[in-house]
């Protein structure tokens, strides 16, 4: 790239506000004051930065460039600008128009929060019990991401994100979407780092707050020292005098959940919650995944007007004709009002979550907006991978690189299981970044990890990262002849320790798994007493009895376990080799349907050699 050698010191600057895209690289952002991109790249190096003109700048330096010049910077996520454009095209421009001062009262949205291990997870399925026994007849038996329930005729809906602790980001993002935080917080172990995350996460989002201090049954609760240290942070309950509601609950035995949820009708009604359920439907994708048989699935929040089968829905580049809603009991509906949560079934794609949806004006608007947005995202990427390329390196050569005392762009191409997983994958690893090492993600995705994400890890350098899901065999033969490299997950943990260990050189040894052989379902048995015998053809490899195998559908791991019988008719066998029928009976998971694969394989340690 050559970079203008003249200087245009002395042009002026533009007056008032200039809206910058992050991002944004030198050759860009030189015009929008005036200067040339060779002007930025030399007031870079005078701040000790070398970048080239095309290598994207963090907010720091933008900033800087704009205070050199004494210009005013406002800077905006990529595509911000377009989205205003997008909102008119859906008629949205008048956003706040209608005053909802007489519009029907809606549901409080309710996200629990706190610590680990302090009841999140078990408070949520007791509230879920009390509403089947209250409630209607087949009981609650979907996890859609979020539920309802009645308590003395008012309805509550409740944000039901996956009790994994990884998912906290899911939560923090919940929370724009909430009404009312509950804050659970263990009589036994009181106020702890994430109680302290969760309840600024609230306050950032101007959320009221009500604590739940659990476990009270514990011989060891002590509520008054919990009392104590929520007085320190700003909640001062009820009985010190303060305003914060405080209600007392055992999630385990029951206690105290019925008064919490009366504290919540209450804290509702301050609020006033108001929604109009005649508008044209909007709100928030909770969830979503790419389901089998059904396609795309997203679990939304109807946050205003109402939502109906036959709508023109748009969520980020995702769109169609809403085909189905299902509720939280497994109900097909034919709309959802303001504050239900519902599966929409019909989009085009699956939607990402904590995005935005909106009902369209039409099915043209609809897939306009998307199509703009995809074309979009496409260029974006685009851009990113350019500079992915020039600067970035791969986890095994990363240390390497920073030991050379250059700061290191980590290229990454991250495929998980569903959407919720991608985003806390996602924003655990950005968590990681330090001075010396930035991670860059060149692309990131729903499904299995195939030929297009090794073509795309090859030519930007990057290294990819599976949670929950696997490389099919032509993706896994295209890897080791382009050397790229794919780690595989299943607990977050692990990954990001992983990551951070090849951040300061430790790299442990891999295990390398070997696939040693897959097997396709063709049909499945049911042998008394011993369970279900999945009938298979072996495709490649051996399959032998006792070793460890993954259940994969359509690239994702759905389950893990053993070989626990092995049949070729009638007959025990130790090993069927590619060709061959056989019967495979597995250790207790009796999930699989035809078309399944079974893959076996071993583990086999490779030690990594640091130069
Ligand atoms: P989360 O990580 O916050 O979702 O916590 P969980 O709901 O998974 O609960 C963590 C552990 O605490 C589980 O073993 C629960 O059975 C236990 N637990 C939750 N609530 C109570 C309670 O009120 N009393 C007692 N004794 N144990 C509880």
């Amino acid at each position: 790239m050559n970079v203008p050698s003249y200087s245009s010191d002395d042009a002026p600057v533009p007056t008032g506000m200039v809206v910058i895209e992050r991002a944004i690289t030198p050759l860009d952002l030189g015009p929008k004051f005036n200067r040339t991109a060779a002007d930025v790249v030399r007031f870079m190096m005078q701040q000790g930065e070398m970048v080239t003109a095309t290598q994207s700048l963090s907010d720091e330096l933008i900033e800087a460039f704009a205070k050199d010049l004494d210009a005013e910077v406002k800077l905006v996520d990529p595509g911000e600008e377009q989205e205003v454009e997008l909102r008119k095209m859906l008629g949205f421009e008048d956003e706040d128009d209608a005053s909802e001062d007489d519009a029907p009262i809606r549901p409080p949205v309710i996200t629990v929060m706190g610590h680990v291990d302090h009841g999140k997870t078990k408070l949520l399925d007791n509230i879920r019990r009390a509403n089947v026994v209250e409630g209607e007849a087949g009981g609650i038996t979907q996890h859609i991401g979020a539920y309802q329930t009645v308590r003395g005729g008012n309805t509550l809906t409740f944000i039901d994100t996956p009790g994994h602790e990884a998912f906290t980001a899911m939560r923090s993002r919940g929370a724009q979407a909430t009404d009312i935080v509950i804050l659970v917080v263990a009589a036994d172990d009181g106020m702890m780092p994430q109680t302290i995350e969760a309840l600024n996460h609230a306050k950032a989002a101007n959320v009221p707050i009500v604590v739940a201090i659990n476990k009270i049954d514990r011989e060891n609760a002590n509520v008054n020292r919990v009392m104590t240290q929520l007085a320190e942070h700003e909640l001062i309950p009820e009985s010190f005098g303060g305003d914060t509601i405080v209600q007392e609950i055992s999630a385990l035995q029951g206690i105290g959940i019925d008064d919490l949820l009366d504290q919540l009708v209450v804290v509702a009604e301050l609020e006033d919650l108001r929604a109009d359920p005649n508008e044209r439907a909007q709100g928030v994708v909770l969830e979503s995944n790419l389901d089998i048989g059904r396609g795309p699935v997203a679990t939304v929040l109807v946050q205003e007007g109402t939502l109906r089968v036959g709508d023109p829905m748009v969520s980020g580049a995702a769109w169609g004709r809403v085909r189905a809603l299902i509720n939280d009991k497994g109900e097909n509906v034919k709309e959802a009002a303001p504050s239900t949560p519902v599966q929409v079934l019909g989009l085009s794609d699956v939607a990402e979550a904590g995005d935005d949806f909106v009902i369209a004006p039409s099915e043209k608007v609809a897939s306009k907006v998307a199509d703009t947005r995809e074309h979009w995202h496409r260029q974006s990427s685009l851009g990113r991978d350019s500079s992915a390329t020039s600067g970035g390196a791969r986890l095994e050569d990363i240390f390497e690189q920073i030991q050379r005392g250059e700061a290191a762009n980590l290229n990454l191409i991250i495929k998980a299981d569903v959407n919720g997983s991608l985003e806390a994958v996602t924003d655990s690893l950005r968590k990681l970044e330090t001075p010396e090492v930035k991670p860059i993600f060149v692309h990131r995705g729903v499904g299995g990890i195939t030929e297009n994400d090794i073509a795309l890890a090859a030519a930007s350098n990057a290294t990819i990262i599976g949670f929950n899901v696997r490389p099919d065999r032509k993706a896994r033969e295209t890897a080791e002849s382009e050397n790229v490299e794919i780690r595989t997950y299943e607990i977050i943990y692990k990954l990001l320790e992983d990551i951070e260990s090849a951040m300061v050189g430790m790299l442990a040894p891999e295990f390398e798994e070997i696939v040693t052989g897959d097997a396709e379902v063709r049909e499945i048995f049911t042998v008394p007493k011993i369970g279900k015998i999945a009938g298979c053809y072996v495709q490649n490899g051996v399959i032998t009895r006792n070793s460890k195998v993954r259940f994969i559908r359509e690239g994702t791991i759905i389950w893990k376990g053993e070989v626990k019988s092995l049949r070729r008719f009638k007959e025990d066998a130790r090993e069927v080799a590619a060709g061959y029928e056989c019967g495979i009976g597995l250790s207790d998971f009796q999930d699989l349907k035809d078309g399944d694969t079974i893959e076996t394989y071993e583990e086999r340690e490779i030690e990594r050699s640091i130069s």
